[in-house]
């Protein structure tokens, strides 16, 4: 342990002074060029030269940056810094990067701990935080452009010349708590900063998410469950259409849905899911079985008691019916039970007209048999890895543009895809 320490420690100082070489290096190649003006495109001035400091991954890092001037236009540049794409006095593009790995995994107060014990590197919470919202924003603006391209029927997706036979979709919804205050409180003059209005309880937002998988590709990993090699995550902060857009977005960028691919769409039984199913012409629509079920459960625990041996057996008898495909059966059965009470009568009605309407949605053997499962699992799951395990911990609150942010760079590690940030830029936001 000490040994490895004492490497690091030795290290650390050369590392830095090598990348201040390399920052010398290319602040030599740049001195021949006179920057010209963006307004005039007059060549401008090399007006002075001032130490600019930001923080890298190996220490505080200063430099002697060259600053032209254009007295006419009032422009001034410091080409070094826009090469390298350093902002004085803040986090350089690589820690940026490293400390949002750890941002989207921890909370920022935990995040600036491990940045200290893993990178060596003091950093405060505000500053993880900051760091997030322009890389998250960054990726937020990229997923929009990408699903606006892809909107347009002349967008170019990868080919669908190897597009699978079929496809799975599972759609649902989760909550979030948000906060109720719409601005940050501003301190005037030397008063105090007014109190906080208490938190409002149920303040939430819904975030909707998808899941994209090959049928093809599920593997049973013991007897009875089922694992599988990929699978995409679109989660987003919007409205069903906003969802469904990114979703599409994902297929076309996949070349996941070709003219005979038949798109499968696994959801529960909320109407914004299959209004929108109707965008992909070659499709199956699926009743979560598990959803289901749980309308036949409640009829059965208020008929013949909770947790009664009677409930375990009828409920029972109707799961092994409706994954044989025996809706009507099950539904003909229903229609002939004589509740004793009206409110059993009016539960027992709304069961019926549940499974009358979704009867489509029921054919489980053949969903069985054509290997596109019959549950929402996937999506349930993934709602836990995206949201639960770093949005929904005990007291957390947030604001809309803070989690749509967080999320979008949360999905990048939960899809594989971390390596898409070197790509884009760190926006600014004022
Ligand atoms: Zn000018």
């Amino acid at each position: 342990m000490s040994l490895e320490r004492e490497v690091e420690l030795e290290y650390r100082p050369r590392m830095e002074e090598s990348l201040q070489n390399k920052v010398g290096a290319v602040a030599d190649s740049l001195r021949g060029q006179t920057p010209v003006c963006p307004r005039c495109s007059q060549p401008m001035k090399r007006h002075d030269t001032e130490t600019v400091s930001w923080t890298a991954r190996f220490g505080r890092f200063h430099a002697p940056v060259d600053r032209y001037r254009c007295a006419a236009c009032k422009e001034e540049r410091r080409p070094l810094l826009d090469h390298l794409g350093v902002e004085p006095g803040r986090i350089s593009g690589s820690l940026a990067r490293l400390l949002a790995v750890l941002a989207v995994v921890a909370p920022y107060e935990m995040a600036a701990q491990l940045a200290w014990l893993l990178l060596s590197v003091k950093i405060s919470p505000m500053s993880v935080w900051n760091v997030v919202q322009r890389l998250g924003e960054s990726v937020a603006r990229y997923n929009e452009g990408l699903s606006q391209y892809h909107a347009d029927s002349r967008s170019e997706g990868a080919s669908t010349q190897e597009a699978p036979r079929a496809v799975v979709l599972s759609v649902d919804g989760s909550m979030l708590g948000m906060q109720v205050r719409q601005q940050r409180r501003r301190r005037t003059g030397c008063e105090p900063l007014p109190p906080l209005p208490a938190l409002q309880e149920g303040h939430f937002h819904e975030v909707k998410t998808g899941v994209l998988l090959l049928p093809a590709e599920r593997v049973e990993t013991s007897p009875g469950r089922h694992s599988v090699v990929r699978r995409f995550v679109v989660s987003c902060l919007g409205n069903a259409d906003d969802i469904f857009r990114h979703l599409y977005a994902q297929l076309r960028e996949l070349g996941w849905v070709g003219p005979d691919t038949v798109v499968v769409i696994v959801g529960d039984g909320a109407g914004w899911i299959w209004n929108r199913a109707t965008m992909f012409v070659r499709r199956c629509e699926i009743l979560d079985f598990w959803h289901a079920l749980e309308h036949a459960w409640v009829f059965a625990r208020l008929n013949f008691g909770e947790g009664s041996q009677r409930a375990d057996r009828w409920v029972h008898q109707i799961a092994e019916d409706l994954r044989a495909g025996k809706v009507p059966d099950v539904i003909e059965r229903l229609r002939r039970m004589r509740p004793r009470t009206p409110e059993l009568r009016e539960k027992l009605q709304a069961l019926i007209a549940y499974y009358t309407e979704h009867a489509g949605r029921m054919r489980y053997d053949e969903y069985i048999r054509l290997g596109y499962g019959i549950g929402s699992g996937a999506v349930e799951s993934a709602h836990k890895q995206v949201l639960h395990a770093r949005l929904r911990q005990a007291g957390m609150r947030w604001s809309e543009a803070g989690a749509r942010r967080l999320l979008a760079l949360r999905l990048l590690l939960l899809n594989d895809n971390w390596a898409l940030l070197d790509r884009l830029p760190m926006v600014s936001l004022a």
